[in-house]
């Protein structure tokens, strides 16, 4: 009869369950970040976020249903609301493609308030695209009623 015993690690590893749920995090992280260096989509995404966080505490978008949608390009963007068939038109009042993009970082209508780069860490870049997205509510609110936009 041929048996086997189990060799079983030393309680020194076996008790040292904290180190390894971090290096497992680490790890989990390290391979989202990978993807998202290899993920061909999201592209203005991935201009403001071009890192994943590093932990599951990490912040790294502000909890704000503005910058929410100034981040995804959702809602209320033409080039979305078309998509979803909201709105006929996907331009711009300066006749570009109204997406995210366009909108916060290109668009004439926009460009007093805006800051030099945008920058999720920055103040006035949470402010800016806060004031935009409600501006672009506010547009498509009137333009709904049948009303022209108001001058900027
Ligand atoms: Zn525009």
């Amino acid at each position: 009869m041929n048996e086997w015993i189990a060799l079983k690690p030393p309680t020194t590893i076996l008790n040292n369950s904290e180190e390894m749920k971090s290096h497992l995090e680490e790890e989990i992280y390290r391979r989202w970040q990978d993807l998202w260096n290899e993920y061909n989509g999201a592209l203005w995404m991935k201009k403001l976020i071009p890192r994943v966080p590093k932990a599951a505490n990490e912040e790294i978008v502000p909890q704000n249903v503005y910058i929410a949608q100034a981040i995804t390009g959702n809602n209320c963007f033409r080039a979305y609301l078309k998509k979803i068939k909201k709105s006929e038109s996907d331009e711009c009042e300066c006749e570009q493609i109204e997406d995210a993009e366009h909108g916060l970082k290109y668009c004439p209508r926009w460009k007093s308030n805006r800051p030099e780069s945008l920058d999720l860490n920055d103040q006035l870049t949470k402010q800016y695209m806060i004031e935009t997205v409600r501006k672009l509510w506010s547009q498509e609110i009137e333009r709904k009623k049948g009303n022209p936009s108001p001058p900027q």
